[in-house]
């Protein structure tokens, strides 16, 4: 897995423009397919035969509100830029006594301010920079940021919630082919040559979906994990045991979610300005 990561920042280092052209695309079909494919097996197949009908109703509401903000962040952390351009233009210099913490970017061949990072995929200077997203096809900076926590959490939890469906379903169905010591036996035959060793081909089928659900809930989870620690401390994704802008949780989250903090969980329309514009950083004081 480190061999591909490696691979993919270095092609995407030395071949920006062909990264985007080719990586940006793949990966947002990767997601569509997987948000609707799910959709469909969880709500059309599975859970119609787990469920009782208030707790089908219960869960088609549930549902929606978690689709509405998968989407909702994704396209929203997608069309909301944190490039440095976007300051006004008295706000890109910075003012003679902070000059110092403002770094020289040689690429845009301009200062950027404290925390800012400079994207070759983007080709632009980012507030306050935390990575580069392909799933997103953006950076990750601070006008986003808020959004893509909440869709790396409502993927997660949705995809938690898939999982659960799944075990009840096999629990009170049965599944043979999930229950079989030579699961992956059966799997690998299956993709090589179509073998079926196994009673059933719905049985082959569900369970080859419930692996890949267990698979796919680690982008996301992996994605949250980070982003719970960057909360936690104010970093970044480069620098996460960075400490030095932590101001504290609760204060953490106003800096990262905009001031409803936490509530901006309920829906990515919830507006949630940022007490800053992200030139100036407040550090943790300084114990002797
Ligand atoms: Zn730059
Ligand atoms: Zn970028």
């Amino acid at each position: 897995m480190c061999i591909v990561v490696t691979y993919c920042e270095y092609y995407a280092h030395r071949f920006p423009k062909k990264f985007v052209q080719i990586v940006h695309p793949l990966s947002t079909i990767f997601v569509v397919g997987t948000i609707v494919f799910f959709f469909w097996m969880q709500m059309f197949l599975i859970a119609p035969q787990v469920y009782n009908d208030f707790g089908y109703k219960l869960l088609w509401i549930v549902v929606i509100f978690i689709m509405h903000n998968i989407l909702g962040n994704w396209i929203a952390c997608y069309r909301t830029n944190s490039s440095v351009e976007i300051l006004p233009k008295e706000s890109q210099v910075p003012v003679p006594e902070k000059e110092h913490l403002w770094r020289f970017c040689d690429t845009c061949n301009k200062l950027m301010p404290p925390r800012s990072w400079h994207c070759a995929l983007c080709n632009c200077c980012i507030l306050r920079r935390d990575h580069h997203c392909i799933f997103m096809a953006t950076c990750i900076g601070l006008n986003n940021q808020r959004y893509f926590i909440w869709f790396a959490f409502y993927s997660t939890f949705a995809l938690i919630l898939s999982f659960a469906t799944f075990v009840i379903y096999f629990a009170r169905v049965g599944c043979s082919t999930l229950l079989s010591p030579d699961i992956f036996v059966i799997l690998l035959l299956n993709c090589i040559c179509g073998v079926q060793r196994d009673r059933s081909k719905e049985s082959l089928f569900q369970t080859t979906v419930f692996l890949f659900n267990i698979v796919v809930l680690l982008i996301p989870g992996s994605m949250l994990a980070y982003q719970i620690q960057i909360l936690w401390r104010n970093s970044c994704y480069y620098k996460i045991n960075d400490s030095a802008y932590d101001l504290g949780f609760l204060k953490n989250c106003k800096l990262i979610l905009g001031q409803r903090g936490l509530w901006t969980f309920l829906s990515p329309f919830l507006k949630s300005p940022l007490p800053h514009d992200g030139t100036k950083w407040e550090m943790m004081p300084q114990s002797n």
